[in-house]
């Protein structure tokens, strides 16, 4: 907790000891130098409207380079009689004072924050607010838009060690600014922007990830040159449930053959006992029951990835043993209901028709057709020339070792998070690391492969010994490439969670990037057969990157 003597930056210890500050050399929140203290005559004040698990009012003074927080859950009120609950909570980094938007679910204090009042502050009585707050009691002037006159903080319970939890109350005293009666809910909008948590919430300018050092922890989504339509976001996707059990009972007691029905679509499935992957290890081979059964119970998460996009598929109808080849063209004999999109720009011998993912019978359909790799196209129907991810493919020579691949991963970690871009990484299912940063509307691919390059060959640059630039394999001397080409239209990576051609039915998973961490990991580690396991206990992280309207930082 706050300490009088303490410089800025250890008190921001706590702060940062309660997000995941990752292992970068960067320095985290440490804009406030050392021994920087001001003059504490008057310095800014802003109560943030905050709507987490619950609704309360964070108060924050800067006293010596941080953010002194207390959360209010009735808010701060004119009203001389109210004696309000302040739970004194870490201090935040200087640069939150400003932040209006949303703070990602999931993350510490997930939710929409508005700027509810700001202006500037002046201790009572002290000279020294740092040792009156570590005394228990402040007696301060507040000159905002909505707050004005004295109030008292007063501390009234240390909390427990545990909790760590000091509770003080807040109070107006009855003095010229004082309002009987006067209620901050009545007065709900922001003072930066005008509008409300409910606004702010359903169209924010910016999010904060308070896992980041606190110059690069708000990520502007709509920042100034922004591309063209970003203002329009893309649009939201509808949500999948699962099969019944009832559903998958009635898949494990069919035949070799036979009809299928899934959310109300009949299916006729055929070789369903076919073996279409091998055992890996010691395991039972994988059957096209067993394929089928994975794309129905999956299909919740996966079709989000796959939904509103053309579908590229590399079938293996004869087992992964034998060669596969690209399928685009949507059969003839595809049922009725399939939902598909013609490419009008198709040259002649080009494919015309392609399926487009939308339901738990469409995977199941294609898992049938033995489809067994899932490439969605970078862009969705909204627009097909503009890019919803720039992609990175760290893509291992034959020389490359997984430590290799995992540094390599890594220093795009790094980079990205220089960059204050947001982004995740996944593991193949082969031997690679690829990782998608999702974009606003309004990019084209030339420019989102033209920025990917730029970070490419900024980090190949500095492990020139691990990486080739030679286009063909031959040329490569077992060298890794980071391969920024594939941004293109109709230039695809993997889907999440397809399966790749491989023994055991491996399958290309999202991670968090510390697993990359995890002496665990491998490219392959997770199969047909392990990762609903997975993802029923971690989720998905790249979830949250669905929807992100992220603007690229110019290089
Ligand atoms: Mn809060």
């Amino acid at each position: 907790m706050a300490k009088g003597s303490s410089s800025p930056a250890e008190r921001l210890d706590r702060y940062r000891s309660m997000r995941d500050f990752d292992r970068t050399e960067e320095p985290s929140g440490e804009a406030a130098p050392d021994g920087e203290a001001r003059p504490a005559a008057r310095g800014r004040f802003v109560v943030q409207r905050h709507r987490a698990r619950r609704l309360h009012y964070d108060l924050r003074l800067e006293v010596d380079g941080v953010l002194a927080s207390w959360a209010v859950p009735k808010g701060p009120t004119l009203d001389p009689k109210a004696r309000h609950l302040a739970v004194h909570v870490e201090d935040h980094p200087i640069e939150y004072a400003d932040f209006e938007g949303v703070i990602p679910s999931g993350e510490y204090g997930g939710g929409d924050v508005i700027v509810w009042d700001r202006g500037t502050w002046s201790p009572v009585r002290t000279d020294d607010p740092a040792a009156a707050i570590a005394g228990g009691e402040l007696h301060f002037d507040l000159a905002g838009e909505k707050l004005a006159g004295r109030f008292v903080l007063v501390r009234t319970d240390r909390g427990g060690e545990r909790s760590g939890k000091e509770q003080w109350l807040l109070l107006h005293k009855d003095d010229d600014d004082a309002q009987p009666g006067w209620d901050p809910e009545d007065h709900p909008r922001s003072v930066k922007s005008g509008r409300t948590n409910e606004e702010v919430k359903a169209d924010p300018e910016s999010l904060w990830h308070g896992d980041r050092p606190a110059a690069e922890a708000e990520v502007k989504v709509k920042a100034e040159g922004a591309p063209e339509g970003a203002s329009a976001g893309w649009p939201p996707l509808p949500t999948w449930d699962g099969p019944t059990e009832d559903e998958l009972a009635a898949l494990d007691a069919l035949g070799a053959k036979g009809r299928w029905t899934v959310q109300g679509h009949e299916l006729a499935l055929t070789n369903l006992d076919k073996v279409l992957f091998p055992g890996r290890d010691d395991e039972a081979p994988v059957t096209k029951r067993d394929l089928i059964r994975y794309h129905a119970v999956i299909a919740p998460v996966l079709l989000p990835h796959l939904a509103d996009r053309p579908l590229n598929t590399h079938r293996y109808p004869n087992g992964v043993d034998k060669p596969g080849f690209w399928h685009k063209e949507v059969p003839s004999h595809a049922p009725e209901w399939l939902s598909r999109w013609r490419n009008d720009e198709a040259d002649p011998g080009e494919t015309e028709w392609y399926a487009v993912p939308d339901s738990v019978a469409t995977l199941v359909w294609l898992a049938n057709f033995a489809a067994i790799e899932l490439h969605p196209w970078t862009s969705r129907l909204v627009d097909v020339h503009q890019p919803t991810y720039a992609l990175f493919d760290i893509d291992p020579g034959a020389k490359t070792t997984w430590d290799e691949v995992l540094f390599l991963a890594r220093l795009h970690r790094t980079a990205l998070e220089h960059l204050g871009v947001e982004g995740l990484p996944k593991v193949t299912g082969q031997r690679g690391v690829q990782i998608w940063v999702p974009v606003a509307p309004g990019y084209t691919f030339e420019q989102t492969r033209a920025w990917t390059e730029s970070v490419s060959k900024a980090v190949g640059r500095t492990v020139p010994e691990l990486i080739s630039w030679a286009w063909t394999k031959s040329d490569r001397r077992g060298l890794a490439r980071l391969d920024y080409t594939q941004n293109v239209k109709n230039k695809t990576l993997v889907a999440p969670y397809s399966a790749r051609p491989a023994p055991g039915a491996p399958v290309s998973v999202p991670i968090e990037w510390d697993e990359l961490d995890d002496p665990d990991l491998h490219p392959d580690r997770w199969t047909v057969r392990t990762v609903v396991d997975r993802v029923a206990a971690i989720g998905d992280p790249f979830a949250r990157l669905l929807g992100v309207d992220q603007v690229l930082p110019d290089l």
